[in-house]
């Protein structure tokens, strides 16, 4: 059996939605499909998530949702009359959500209910069997899943003669409450519901043709990667290949199940296979993402006392600084963090606060940091980290650190956040051109 997700763009207007559903009746085995809501249908739309957050915001501030809340309707209402569907039983479910979210229901609830709405309206064009989120998945407090989860959905798809569709990205609370992933995560659903019923394949179709060995907006000639393991594609995820979410390889790892991204616009495409790991040693990838500071601490003797690091790094974490580098010297350090984890005062204030409580010399935050990510599952074997080098090094790119050896699949250059396109473009040139 197939699990398919389809994204935001695949269900962002009614001709997409006939493409699904050729999609669909070209395979019988794809028997449960995960739906994202309506996504953008060029590049100047509006994503009805997007939107959905900005009714919230709008309660908050203790205004009416329903002007902003009326283009959502009229999004929806538009794809039921285009899918030929009577509009009535649609025009009172969304009257209905207007009213809770200007009740103040929250944010998880009004965010999903792009997805509910979504799934509510293919499920009657396709004629299958709505199956709500909210009832099956459980999702804890640190975003992943409560394991009732699997044997909840398990049941609910156990009838094998029928269809499914199941809204994307979100579930409920172990408080019962509405809650969602992070953005992007329908295709957690995917893999959740993937698990549950031991699905042969994922399918997840977006409007790309599967991950690229670099970012086509930068390097427009790249190729699909026909084959990445698990571990290539969380490693390109982190350096910012946002096709598949990053946390959606966790409910599949066990059970290994492949994942095909395909594309809704060209289906004819194969994609690229996502497997467990694989035999084949290759360099898979190149990508850049910024959005990092520097914090440098120095003092003579900095290290010298016990439990130093911890002492030093249990301030940053009451500051809401979580450091993703580090690089020590013998009486210095450089912890690279989120830019986006705290307010420039808040960095202010955790700076002087460490200069006095450890006496420190220097202690200061420089934002503009990217890194670069090369990944391949050749990497330790091969000299391409210093092939990567000395092509940054010969074009003028400073790199300010090397993370070398800590995964057997990648190595990770910090760089200006300046550099990064042009970084990317010469690594490219130099080993996958
Ligand atoms: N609609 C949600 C978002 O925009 C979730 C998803 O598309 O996967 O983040």
């Amino acid at each position: 059996m197939i699990v398919c997700k389809f994204g935001g763009s695949s269900v962002a207007s009614s001709s997409q939605i006939i493409k699904v559903k050729k999609i669909l009746d070209d395979n019988p085995n794809r028997r449960i499909i995960v739906v994202s809501a309506p996504g953008k249908r060029d590049k100047d739309d509006e994503k009805i998530t997007d939107l959905l957050y900005e009714c919230n915001a709008l309660v908050r501030r203790g205004e009416s949702c329903k002007s902003m809340f009326k283009r959502i309707a009229d999004r929806y209402l538009q794809i039921a009359y285009e899918l030929g569907l009577d509009q009535k039983p649609i025009e009172l479910v969304l009257d209905d959500i207007r009213y809770r979210i200007d009740a103040g229901s929250g944010k998880d609830y009004t965010a999903s209910r792009g997805e509910y709405l979504s799934a509510f309206i293919i499920s009657q064009y396709l004629k299958w069997e709505f199956v709500d989120a909210e009832d099956s998945i459980i999702i804890k407090q640190d975003g992943t899943v409560n394991p009732v989860t699997y044997d909840r959905l398990k049941m609910i798809f156990e009838d094998r003669r029928k269809r499914y569709v199941i809204p994307g990205f979100y579930g409920s609370g172990e408080d019962h409450m509405i809650k969602t992933f992070t953005r992007g995560g329908s295709d957690i659903t995917g893999s959740v519901v993937a698990r549950a019923v031991g699905a042969d394949l994922y399918e997840n179709w977006t409007d790309v043709s599967g991950m690229f060995s670099a970012d086509p907006r930068i390097i427009p000639s790249a190729k699909v990667i026909d084959t990445l393991s698990y571990k290539e594609v969380r490693e390109l995820s982190e350096f910012g290949a946002t096709v598949f979410h990053e946390e959606a390889i966790a409910p599949i790892q066990s059970a290994e199940i492949p994942v095909n991204i395909r594309n809704t616009n060209r289906p004819e495409d194969s994609g690229t296979m996502i497997v467990p790991s694989s035999e084949e040693k290759k360099l898979a990838g190149v990508a850049a993402t910024g959005g990092l500071s520097r914090l440098s601490l120095r003092r003579l003797m900095l290290f010298k006392g016990q439990g130093t690091r911890h002492a030093l790094l249990t301030m940053l974490h009451i500051f809401g600084v979580r450091p993703v580098y580090s690089l020590y010297g013998v009486d210095s350090v450089s912890w690279f963090f989120d830019s986006k984890s705290a307010s420039a005062s808040v960095l202010e204030s955790m700076c002087q606060r460490l200069k006095s409580e450890y006496f420190l010399d220097e202690a200061y935050v420089e934002s503009g940091y990217a890194i670069l990510g090369l990944v391949g599952s050749n990497i330790d074997e091969s000299d391409a980290y210093l092939t990567a080098a000395s092509a940054l090094r010969k074009n003028g790119i400073d790199i300010r650190f090397i993370n070398y050896g800590a995964s057997d699949v990648s190595v990770t250059y910090g760089i200006k956040e300046s550099d990064k396109e042009k970084a990317v473009k010469v690594v490219y040139d130099a080993l996958f051109k």
